[in-house]
C-alpha cells in the first residue's frame, strides 16, 4: 500500500538499482548520455542546417539541446510557455512570494534515469516527495465511506489494507512475473525482458487493469478491490486508471515508476528553462558561449505553429501564429498529437495513414489540481486529545481523492495541494472556477478534520489547473486503452524512417504522448532521444561505434509486433 512494489519482493541493496529500461524497447539511455563520445555527429558540411522543433515542452528542449550541441541549428516553437507540462507558478500577494506550485509533473522516480542526467547537468537538487505513508510524509490518514484512520507507517492501518496490498503483489505474481521482469529489468537482461514482455503483451493487450483484478484468484473480493481502486498504492487510489490497458500499469510497477518518489526544489520547470539558456562546453560547430536562448530572435521561441504541410524536395513548410513561413528538411514534432488533428492545419501526406489513426485513437487522461497558500505548517500542531498530528496528507473517497502538504521547514508559509484527481474525479472540477472548487474541497476535508480550520491559515488566492481544459494540451497525459498496443508501438518507433515510404520522412514524433510510460518526463526525454538519433540520420550523421544509440540497436530490440489480421 505504501508502495507501488509489493512488500514481499521489494528489493535489497545487493540488487542493481531498478531503472526504466524497457520493458517495450530496453535501451540504456542512461549510459548512451554518459558516454564520453556522445550521441553522435553530422557531416560538417550540414552544420548550421536548421531544424524545426515544435513544442518547447521538456522533450522539445532536450532534443533542441542535443542537436545544437551537434551542430544544427534548432529553431523551437512554442505556444505557450517553455516548459509545457513542467509548469511550475507562484501565488499572488508578497506573503506568498517563493511558494510555489507544480501544476503538472511533481514527482520523480528514481529509476527516471535519463531524466536525472538532465536535472544533474542542469545542476538542480531533489528531496523525498511526501507522498502517502513514504518516509518523509510525518502521517496520512486514509478516509473511506465515511470512516478515517491515522498512519504513520502501513502497519498503523487496520487488516484489511494490508491484505489488499497482498492482494495486490499476489495478483501481480500470478498474472504478470512481476518479480522475475523486476530481475530482468535490474540486470539489463535483454532476452529475458523480451521473453517475458512478448507472452505478456500478446496476452493482455486486450485487458483493462479491472479486468486483470477481476480475473484474479487473489483479488476475487470486491471489497477488496474496491479499496485498491479508492486508496491504491504508490501515490493513491488508481481506480480512475481501471478502464485503462492493464499492460500501461505494467510498465509503471515494474520500473518503480511510482516509487520513492522526489520533487525538484524550486520547481520542476526550471529544468527545461535553464537547458534553454544552458552554454554547453562541448559544442561542434557552434562559438563557446552559444545557447539555445541566444540562437533565437529575442532570446525566446517563435509562437505556436499553426499549418504544416510538405513541399517539394520531400520538405516540411511551417507557418506560425505570427504569418511567418519557414521551410525545413527535418521536424521535430513534440506537442500533444490532438494538436495535428485540431489546431494544427495539416497536410495528410505528413504521416502515413496507419500513423493518422493511431493519433486520432490517442487517449488522454484529464487531471485537475488546486494549490492554496497557507500561513505555515499547521497541521504538524499536535491533537491535544491524541497527540497526533491534526492534519495530514489524505487520501479520501470524497471529492479531493489525494490531499499534499508541502512546506519548507516550521515557521515559514507553506503550500496544501488540496485536490490532485484525474479522469472522472478530474471532470467534476471542470466547470467550477477556482474558488468554486477551493469551496468544496475545504468542505469535504472539514468533513474528515472538523477541528481544523484551514480557512484561517490560507494567505492567498488559489491556483488551478485541469489540463483538458488548456487549449494547447487538451489533456494530462496519454493512457492506452486496451486494443491500443499496435498504435502506440507505430507511435514510438516513427523514429527509425528508413522503413517509411521516402514522401513520408522528415518529420519526427516525440514526447509524452509517443513514450511507452507516459506521464513520465522519462519518456518525454527518451522519445527526444529517440528524435535526436532519427534527425542525425536523417542528415547522414552517425554515431560513435562505441555508444550505438537508440536506431543503431533498433532490430536487436525493437517492441514486440502484434499481427494487424
Ligand atoms: C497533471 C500532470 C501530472 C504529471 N505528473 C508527473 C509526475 O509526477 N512525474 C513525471 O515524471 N511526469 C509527470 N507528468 C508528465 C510530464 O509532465 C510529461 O511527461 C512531460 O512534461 C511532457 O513533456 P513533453 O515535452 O513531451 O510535452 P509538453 O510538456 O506538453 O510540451 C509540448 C509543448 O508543445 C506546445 N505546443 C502545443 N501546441 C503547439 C503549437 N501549435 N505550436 C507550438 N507549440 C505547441 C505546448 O504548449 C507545450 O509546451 C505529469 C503531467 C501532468 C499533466
Amino acid at each position: 500500500m505504501t508502495s507501488t512494489v509489493p512488500t514481499a519482493i521489494q528489493h535489497t541493496d545487493a540488487q542493481p538499482p531498478i531503472t526504466m529500461f524497457g520493458p517495450d524497447f530496453p535501451y540504456a539511455y542512461d549510459d548512451f548520455l554518459a558516454h564520453p563520445a556522445g550521441l553522435g555527429q553530422i557531416p560538417a558540411t550540414e552544420h548550421g542546417a536548421e531544424v524545426a522543433v515544435i513544442g518547447g515542452g521538456l522533450s522539445g528542449i532536450v532534443a533542441a539541446y542535443e542537436l545544437m550541441k551537434m551542430g544544427l541549428k534548432p529553431v523551437v516553437y512554442e505556444a505557450d510557455q517553455i516548459g509545457g507540462r513542467l509548469r511550475t507558478v507562484g501565488f499572488d500577494g508578497p506573503e506568498a512570494e517563493g511558494l510555489t506550485a507544480e501544476m503538472g509533473a511533481m514527482r520523480f522516480p528514481p529509476s527516471s534515469t535519463a531524466l536525472q542526467h538532465y536535472i544533474d547537468l542542469v545542476g538542480l537538487k531533489t528531496r523525498p516527495f511526501p507522498n502517502p505513508l513514504a518516509e518523509a510524509t510525518p502521517s496520512t490518514v486514509v478516509d473511506l465511506k465515511g470512516e478515517s484512520h491515522y498512519a504513520e507507517t502501513v502497519d498503523d492501518l487496520p487488516q484489511v489494507y494490508r491484505d489488499v496490498a497482498k492482494a495486490w503483489a499476489d495478483c501481480l505474481e500470478e498474472g504478470a512475473d512481476f518479480s522475475d521482469m523486476n530481475r530482468a529489468l535490474r540486470e539489463r537482461d535483454v532476452p529475458r525482458i523480451r521473453e517475458i514482455w512478448a507472452k505478456l503483451v500478446e496476452k493482455l493487450d486486450n485487458q483493462t487493469f479491472y479486468g486483470f483484478l477481476c480475473e484474479s484468484e487473489a483479488f476475487k473480493s470486491f471489497r477488496h478491490r474496491e479499496i485498491f481502486g479508492q486508496v491504491g498504492f504508490g501515490t493513491g487510489g488508481w481506480d480512475t486508471d481501471f478502464p485503462n490497458s492493464i499492460l500501461e500499469i505494467l510498465r509503471v510497477v515494474y520500473t518503480e515508476a511510482d516509487d520513492h518518489h522526489r520533487g525538484i526544489v524550486g520547481g520542476s520547470q526550471q529544468l527545461p528553462l535553464r537547458l534553454w539558456e544552458r552554454e554547453p562546453q562541448k559544442i561542434t560547430h557552434w562559438p563557446l558561449g552559444t545557447s539555445l536562448a541566444s540562437l533565437h530572435d529575442n532570446r525566446a521561441p517563435k509562437p505556436a505553429v499553426t499549418r504544416l504541410h510538405r513541399t517539394a524536395g520531400n520538405r516540411v513548410t511551417v507557418t506560425d501564429a505570427n504569418g511567418d513561413i519557414r521551410t525545413y528538411r527535418a521536424v521535430i514534432f513534440t506537442a500533444q498529437s490532438w494538436m495535428l488533428l485540431s489546431k494544427i492545419e495539416c497536410d495528410d501526406s505528413l504521416f502515413p495513414i496507419d500513423h493518422w489513426t493511431a493519433m486520432e485513437r490517442t487517449h488522454y487522461m484529464e487531471s485537475s489540481k488546486l494549490f492554496v497558500p497557507v500561513d505555515r505548517p499547521f497541521w504538524l500542531d499536535k491533537d491535544e486529545e491524541t497527540g497526533r498530528d491534526v492534519m495530514s496528507m489524505t487520501l479520501t473517497d470524497r471529492m479531493t481523492r489525494g490531499t499534499y502538504l508541502l512546506d519548507d521547514g516550521p515557521d515559514k508559509p507553506a503550500v496544501i495541494c488540496l485536490s490532485y484527481t484525474w479522469c472522472d474525479d478530474s471532470l467534476k472540477w471542470l466547470p467550477l472556477s477556482a474558488n468554486e472548487r477551493m469551496e468544496v474541497m475545504l468542505d469535504s476535508l472539514g468533513k474528515i478534520y472538523p477541528k481544523v480550520d484551514i480557512r484561517k491559515h490560507i494567505i492567498g488566492n488559489p491556483v488551478t489547473v485541469s489540463w483538458e481544459n488548456e487549449p494547447y494540451f487538451m489533456g494530462a497525459f496519454k493512457a492506452n486503452l486496451p486494443g491500443h498496443y499496435r498504435y502506440q508501438r507505430r507511435l514510438f518507433t516513427h523514429f527509425m524512417q528508413d522503413r517509411l515510404p521516402e514522401d513520408k520522412r522528415g518529420i519526427f514524433l516525440a514526447g509524452d504522448d509517443i513514450s511507452w510510460t507516459a506521464g513520465w518526463a522519462e519518456g518525454a526525454v527518451t522519445t527526444a532521444l529517440n528524435a535526436v538519433w532519427g534527425v542525425m540520420h536523417h542528415f547522414g550523421g552517425e554515431t560513435d561505434p562505441t555508444n550505438p544509440g537508440p536506431g543503431d540497436l533498433y532490430d536487436e530490440i525493437a517492441p514486440v509486433e502484434l499481427p494487424e489480421d
